[in-house]
């Protein structure tokens, strides 16, 4: 963007503001040209079956890479992307951008199971979406039980009849469910009874403290035995000391993603981690 050209006018309407003001404008401009200059990049963070050890796929999350140099972390422009309806046209590149990296993983031989996209509540919405991931799933060539979609538990119940019409629909082209965030919202158990979803992603703020908090020990070891009784697999997110793998493995979780198992990392960084352990098996082997 010239600096000079929209310098001034960005100055004279921004005098009043505050810098957090400043701020939030300078990302909302910056973002609306991203997509079409090739800012956006994905990063990859492991997912590790605490049964076998084995790396069994990795979810992508999105960064910005900033003229300049720094790099946006999510939190700070997904907002803006969704209030302004960015997150559509970038929500289908990050769809597309992750089923072509593992279109390629699995090429190189990486047996992976899935790659997890997060997907918008904005996404969800159209009526078009399973459409759009039956269109991605062709033009990259990536099988329907490669992919995972994430929506949270929020957008779920927002409009439970549309969800459970979607999801229905998501299901019947093969691809996977995972509920993100699971725990914070406001957890309906009916929930999981009545969507058709896969996997339940315990949120991190259970993680972080259930090796000396009672309570959080006790809502982890909840949601994985309901969730095991309805038939879902669980992972856990924020998993980051050797003592949570432990506590975790007691409960019977199945996944975990966290940063003592992998931060997350370039396609190709991930490429190297995944040939770093022995054919994907991480030192959780059995
Ligand atoms: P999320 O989907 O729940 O993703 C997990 C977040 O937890 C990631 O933050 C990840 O870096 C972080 N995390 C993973 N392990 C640990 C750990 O051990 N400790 C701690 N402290 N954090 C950990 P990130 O990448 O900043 O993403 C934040 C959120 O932004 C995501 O939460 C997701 O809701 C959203 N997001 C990211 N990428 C996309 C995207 O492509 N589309 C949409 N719609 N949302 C995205
Ligand atoms: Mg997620
Ligand atoms: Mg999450
Ligand atoms: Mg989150």
């Amino acid at each position: 963007q010239s600096k000079k050209n929209g310098g001034n006018r960005l100055g004279y309407y921004t005098e009043n503001l505050s810098s957090q003001q400043v701020e939030r404008v300078s990302l909302e401009n910056g973002l609306r040209h991203a997509l079409e200059r090739g800012e956006f990049v994905l990063h990859y963070q492991p997912q590790i079956s605490l049964a076998t050890g084995k790396i069994l796929g990795a979810e992508a999350l999105i960064r910005w890479q900033m003229p300049g140099g720094r790099l946006v972390q999510p939190n700070e422009f997904i907002p803006f992307a969704e209030e302004s309806g960015l997150i559509i046209p970038i929500g289908q590149w990050v769809l597309e951008q992750a089923c072509v990296a593992c279109k390629q993983w699995i090429a190189d031989g990486m047996l992976l199971a899935v790659i997890s996209v997060n997907i918008s509540s904005q996404q969800f919405q159209r009526g078009d979406f399973p459409e759009l991931v039956r269109q991605v799933l062709r033009n990259t060539g990536i099988q329907p039980y490669n992919l995972c979609l994430e929506i949270t538990e929020h957008m779920a119940v927002m409009n439970m009849e549309h969800s459970i019409q979607v999801l229905n629909e998501l299901v019947e082209i093969g691809v996977k469910i995972a509920i993100d965030d699971f725990g914070i919202g406001q957890s309906s158990l009916i929930l999981l009874k009545r969507l058709p979803v896969h996997t339940v992603k315990i949120d991190p703020s259970f993680i972080f403290h259930m090796t000396d908090d009672a309570a959080d020990a006790a809502i982890a070891k909840g949601i994985i035995d309901m969730s095991h009784g309805l038939g879902l697999s669980v992972t856990a997110e924020g998993v980051e000391t050797e003592e949570q793998i432990f506590h975790l493995q007691q409960l019977g979780c199945d996944r975990i993603q966290g940063y003592y198992t992998g931060r997350p990392m370039s396609s190709e960084q991930f490429i190297g981690y995944f040939q770093q352990t022995v054919s994907g098996t991480s030192r959780w082997g059995t």
